[in-house]
């Protein structure tokens, strides 16, 4: 039987990735959706979490795609419903409620998966794997794009809790965890913030691994003409660089692995989801969280000229 899921938050990522992505997968039956200003066709349309939970017969599963903001109320509430939750990055607004709803979930016996999808792109795995027996000695990530351009109107991604930069930064970071065969911390940190707005439009930072090496990480929303978002790390053996968000691969200047539509990451998660619903797991893993926060924490604080949305 497909696990019947609702959908909360139609936004763009709701459309680009997770309704094809369920549509297309039949272990998953789409039956209702949450959102305050959008419908999808073919299914129960509710306003909110709480009136689709109360509506919905059987539902097996909540997927969440709001802005982090409105996470942590949604996922508790589907959770108490007796629903398994997935989850978009970034998982929460504060570490303190992912923590929180881990424990809910395992306490309830329900799967939550708080995902990266940036993990799910096409040459992690085979950077991941590299890794293992080359020792990185430096490393530089360069995670730069036109907020304009990836985030027309988005007036979330600038209030507090909404990330700023972090949005798209926590992307590298949920990369470099999971490729690096050791822990990393920040060091140190200096974040920009434009004079109106709440939240970081570029941040430096200078990470360390739990072997001493130093890895520098800029995130920029102010990009124009080429985009970046490129990890390179040396090691003895060449540079591994893992660029286009984790698309592509080029060990010591040869391409290893390249896709360029990132087209796999939500099919991906979705298969994921439901191996984890029936092994009756979690999948959770909240340091590239930490970091931002506490980036935050020991964060450099500099105002910068203003932004317009
Ligand atoms: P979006 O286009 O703004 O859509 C999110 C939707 O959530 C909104 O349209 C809104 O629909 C609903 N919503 C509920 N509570 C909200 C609140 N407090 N503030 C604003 N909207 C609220 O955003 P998105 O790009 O889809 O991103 C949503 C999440 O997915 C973010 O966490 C983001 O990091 C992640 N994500 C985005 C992308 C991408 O390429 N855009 C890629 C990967 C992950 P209603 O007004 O109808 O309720």
């Amino acid at each position: 039987m497909p696990l019947r899921i609702g959908l909360i938050g139609i936004g763009k990522i709701a459309r680009d990735q997770h309704i094809p992505a369920l549509r297309a997968n039949k272990s998953y039956e789409l039956v209702a959706c949450a959102s305050r200003n959008a419908q999808v066709e073919g299914v129960a349309n509710y306003p909110d979490v709480e009136s689709l939970l109360e509506g919905t017969k059987g539902l097996d599963a909540i997927s969440i795609c709001t802005p982090p903001q409105a996470h942590f109320t949604a996922a508790l509430m589907s959770l108490r419903a007796g629903c398994h939750v997935m989850l978009e990055k970034p998982p929460t607004t504060t570490t303190r409620e992912i923590a929180l709803l881990a424990d809910e979930a395992r306490k309830l016996g329900r799967t939550l998966f708080q995902t990266w999808h940036s993990r799910c792109a096409a040459s992690v795995d085979a950077a991941r794997d590299w890794l293992r027996t080359h020792r990185v000695t430096r490393g530089k990530i360069a995670w730069k794009e036109d907020v304009h351009v990836w985030h027309p109107g988005q007036r979330w991604i600038w209030e507090p809790g909404g990330f700023g930069v972090f949005d798209p930064g926590i992307n590298a970071l949920s990369l470099l965890t999971e490729i690096l065969p050791v822990e990393v911390h920040v060091e140190r940190a200096r974040l920009e913030f434009p004079e109106n707005l709440q939240s970081p439009i570029a941040a430096t930072l200078l990470l360390r691994t739990s072997d001493g090496v130093a890895i520098d990480a800029e995130f920029d929303f102010r990009q124009k003409g080429e985009q970046s978002w490129d990890i390179e790390l040396e090691t003895g053996a060449g540079r591994c660089k893992l660029s286009r968000g984790g698309a592509n691969l080029e060990i010591d200047g040869k391409t290893v692995g390249a896709d360029e539509s990132l087209a796999g990451e939500y099919p991906r998660l979705y298969r994921r989801f439901a191996q984890l619903v029936a092994a009756r797991e979690s999948d959770v893993d909240w340091r590239p969280f930490q970091l931002v926060a506490d980036s935050f924490l020991i964060g450099e604080r500099r105002i910068v000229a203003p932004h317009e949305i």
